[in-house]
């Protein structure tokens, strides 16, 4: 447990400072292990919220850190360029969607997200469509805790009620009940039809995470839904957002998210396992549809520009971390996960308290039927020797790509058993 300097004055996420939950001290990490600071291990299945793709304490990582720290940590980019930013950018381009040609880089994904909300509604705008400000969005999303990503999260989750009229009003859509692996339910496109229809001289854009809703519901849908999102989108002068800030860098199996469904986005957020979890970072990606709507036509330019912008450290630590995967076998690596996962999950579907298993690629989801006292789970999962951070009534993984089998089966076995302690 951490000390009381900590409890005292340390603001940690979604909690209270008065009746903090409880934090575990780390003092190093290593490959798929979270060591404590009393020594205990931890088999990690968090990749510290879908960053740590190559796991922790990585040699090529720290060495493309190192080399560039004696460069410089940090240049602006307002007037100066530097080799790891162009180098960087070379690298996303290969493996973004074909139509991707513009790179703005970002602090975070929740800055990313603001950042392609504000390239929606400026490209429209500068192209004669000022009144198309509002966004479109479904269900279960999550997007990030800044004010105009908070306004496309999940009104529930996303705790909206509390923030009322300080947020942006956004149009919300069911998420699509057809699963990933599925029947195609032709009812599920039905609503974002009739809103484009009403709606579509005040929507600059749809804006989703592609296939798996992350924190906002752990959900999987069917790749058809943004197909004929798509089209909709393009028949009805909408613009199309990708927010692949977890689904990036192979975690469902693809690459990127998109490539199930084969339909592109005209802007496109990545972040999280961009520097392989090293530091934060973002970058947004933009067609020259887009780009050029922006730039040729007042003010001439995109207004938006954070202090570290393209910061060194950080584009060389994401070159580094994009190519060490794409030179992996991670295609393998991940089939080899997702298919020990599935094995060791399944018996978690016959449990008492389990409304649904669920797995694609790298993320292992076990859906319970009712709110988890997440303290108490925690605690469990230490004890069990794994990193685990319930929410809700989701009790999920999504482990570094290095777990080992004898990790996997460890983290897979404590899931079944502590889920199996919950009462029904
Ligand atoms: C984590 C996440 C964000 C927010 O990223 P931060 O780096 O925490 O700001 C936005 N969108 C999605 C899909 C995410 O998973």
């Amino acid at each position: 447990m951490a000390d009381n300097f900590d409890r005292e004055h340390l603001w940690h996420p979604y909690t209270s400072t008065s009746n903090p939950l409880p934090v575990y001290k780390v003092d190093h990490a290593q490959g798929c292990e979270i060591v404590l600071e009393d020594g205990r291990r931890l088999v990690d299945g968090m990749s510290s919220w879908w960053c740590a793709i190559h796991g922790y304490n990585h040699p090529v990582l720290n060495k493309a850190a190192e080399e560039q720290l004696h460069k410089m940590s940090h240049v602006m980019f307002g007037g100066l360029t530097h080799e790891p930013a162009a180098a960087l950018g070379r690298l996303l381009l290969k493996i973004a969607p074909p139509s991707m040609s513009k790179i703005f880089y970002a602090d975070s994904g929740s800055v990313a997200v603001e950042v392609a909300m504000k390239m929606a509604v400026q490209y429209n705008f500068a192209t004669g469509h000022p009144r198309k400000t509002n966004f479109v969005t479904i269900r279960r999303g999550y997007h990030g805790d800044t004010w105009n990503a908070m306004s496309v999260c999940d009104p529930v989750t996303g705790m909206h009620s509390m923030f009322g009229s300080a947020l942006p009003v956004r149009y919300f859509l069911p998420s699509p009940s057809s699963r990933f692996d599925g029947e195609w339910n032709p009812e599920d496109i039905v609503p974002l039809q009739e809103t484009l229809e009403r709606h579509h001289e005040e929507l600059a854009a749809l804006i989703l995470e592609p296939v798996v809703q992350g924190a906002g519901g752990m959900w999987f849908y069917h790749p058809e839904y943004l197909r004929q999102a798509a089209a909709l989108c393009r028949e009805y002068g909408v613009l199309l957002v990708f927010a692949e800030i977890a689904t990036g860098f192979g975690r469902t199996g693809k690459l990127f998210a998109w490539e199930h469904a084969g339909v592109e986005p005209d802007i496109m957020c990545i972040g999280k396992a961009l520097t392989g979890g090293y530091m934060t970072f973002s970058a947004v990606l933009a067609s020259d549809k887009i780009a050029d709507g922006i730039s040729e036509n007042p003010p001439y330019a995109f207004m938006h520009g954070p202090t570290f912008m393209g910061n060194p450290l950080a584009c060389a630590v994401s070159k580094a971390s994009v190519s060490l995967l794409l030179e992996s076998d991670w295609q393998g690596r991940v089939r080899d996960i997702e298919v020990r996962l599935r094995k060791g999950l399944a018996p978690a579907a016959s449990l008492p308290a389990v409304a649904d298993v669920r797995v694609l690629g790298t993320i292992g989801v076990i859906e319970v039927t009712k709110p988890v006292d997440m303290a108490y789970m925690q605690r469990r999962f230490v004890e069990e020797g794994v990193w685990v951070r319930p929410f809700g009534k989701l009790v999920y993984v999504m482990p570094p790509y290095v777990i080992t089998p004898e990790q996997l089966d460890r983290l897979t076995g404590a899931l079944v058993k502590i889920v199996g302690e919950l009462r029904p």
